[in-house]
């Protein structure tokens, strides 16, 4: 049997992270599995049912490479997979509950007679459950279509899932005690359920779900911040899963290798912006140079850096690379490569340029750049601190002047590798313009 995952979301206008980690674990299992991941929107709400809410979606699982098998955009042997073109498919399955004799009017609406009977949950997760319906006053006739024609979320969930082929269904914890209505529903339409898997909710820092107000709580807010997709992944991952061992650092491909449901945590996971962003740097870090520009390159064309062609651009993001921690600083870390009109910070120029002898320093550096010949870190490296041990200072009381006159502000990119990509003529007029704001 194949495996068939899906991810469901209804169109709310965001992609919450909670939604995107379902869609991650329901990804990695089809695709461990050598299954198929079904994308279908959940959008019989027509109120909130907009294209933009749509984009979103698709958007957000495609910045992070979850890649579906079937779904709106790309068709597939179900479909269509908008659950408010299917209106004929529910039609026919609310036949045969009629048929069945499970159904019922009320007031208008129409309502699903439950057997009230014990179901029992045998959940890949949290293990086998029991639930008693008997009582209809804590468990009463679920509604299943509303009296002006819509439907109820539990009814076409699991029609899809039948006429969809779902063999596995991932989803959160809020989603639990729906399940054994659901099960109720499939008896009676005379078709066998999937596998349940319900993962754990994920918390905020005061214990409370994660909502929309809470800050990253959206996969724009990564994707505006210059989070990269391998770090939110990774993050998302171990929001209730972990391959043991302490592993925070882990690619997707080897999160692909390594992902079951038997190591997701049944406690609830509490949502750590910070060690997402430290999660992003160590992937910044460890990621190929090629990589790295590729997800950079949009921010600085966005922001208008102009870099002139992209071998121009690429020494200017190798340098930044090991330094970031959002993309979306990028533009702000190279900019004073690509332009004499860069801003001197007030700050810095006082902490740095007006010490007395500063521009002696800066003077006396500019003469020995200027006889560098081989203009590569290790001689500017080497020409620097001999000019300072010529002048009789510590090297540092050189490096941050030279960083100042060069950059305008006193952290960035390692100094020699700034040097380096400014090149001969660049530095030297900058050390020279510098020094009419130094101190004598
Ligand atoms: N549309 C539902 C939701 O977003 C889907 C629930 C499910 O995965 O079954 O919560």
């Amino acid at each position: 049997m194949t495996v068939r995952t899906r991810f469901a979301p209804s169109p709310t206008g965001f992609l919450h992270v909670g939604g995107a980690r379902t869609a991650l674990f329901n990804w990695l299992f089809a695709r461990k599995h050598g299954g198929q991941f079904i994308l279908r929107i959940e959008d019989t709400d027509e109120k909130r049912n907009t294209a933009e809410a749509n984009q979103v979606i698709f958007d957000g699982l495609n910045w992070l490479g979850l890649d579906w098998d079937e779904g709106p955009d790309k068709g597939g042997d179900y479909g269509p997979y908008r659950q408010s073109e299917r209106n004929a498919v529910y039609e026919k399955h609310l036949a045969v509950l009629e048929a069945g004799g499970h159904v019922y009017e009320d007031e208008g609406a129409i309502r699903f007679r439950s057997p009230r009977k014990m179901v029992v949950v045998e959940d890949m997760v949290c293990g086998r459950i029991e639930f008693d319906m008997s009582n209809p006053a804590t468990h009463p006739d679920m509604t299943i279509r509303r009296p002006d024609g819509s439907w109820i979320f539990h009814f076409v969930n699991v029609v899809d899932d039948i006429e969809m082929k779902l063999t596995h269904v991932i989803r959160g914890e809020d989603h639990l005690s729906n399940t054994p209505k659901h099960i109720e529903l499939y008896n009676a339409l005379g078709a066998t359920p999937p596998k349940f898997g319900h993962i754990p909710l994920i918390l905020n820092h005061e214990g409370k779900k994660l909502s929309k107000r809470d800050g990253g709580s959206s996969i724009t807010y990564f994707m505006d911040l210059g989070y990269t997709p391998e770090a939110v992944i990774n993050y998302l991952c171990l929001l209730g899963w972990s391959p043991g061992e302490n592993r925070e650092r882990l690619d997707v491909a080897e999160i692909r290798e390594l992902f079951d449901l038997e190591h997701i945590n049944r406690r609830n996971a509490i949502f750590d912006l910070d060690k997402c962003f430290w999660l992003n740097g160590q992937h910044i870090l460890a990621m190929s140079l090629e990589r790295f520009v590729q997800l950079a390159k949009p921010f600085v064309d966005k922001a208008g850096i102009p870099y002139g062609t992209e071998a121009a651009l690429l020494p200017a993001l190798a340098i930044v690379k090991p330094k970031v921690k959002h993309l979306s600083d990028v533009p702000d870390w190279i900019g004073f490569l690509f332009t004499e009109d860069f801003a001197m910070d007030a700050e810095a120029v006082e902490k740095s340029l007006k010490k007395p002898g500063a521009a002696a320093r800066l003077e006396a550096l500019s003469e020995a750049f200027a006889t560098v010949t081989d203009w590569a870190h290790a001689s500017l490296e080497t020409t620097l601190k001999a000019t300072a041990t010529t002048l009789g200072i510590k090297t540092g009381e050189m490096v941050h002047p030279a960083r100042v006159a060069l950059s305008g502000r006193s952290v960035g990119p390692g100094l020699y590798e700034m040097i380096e990509v400014l090149g001969k003529d660049r530095t030297l007029a900058r050390l020279e313009r510098a020094k009419s704001l130094a101190a004598e």
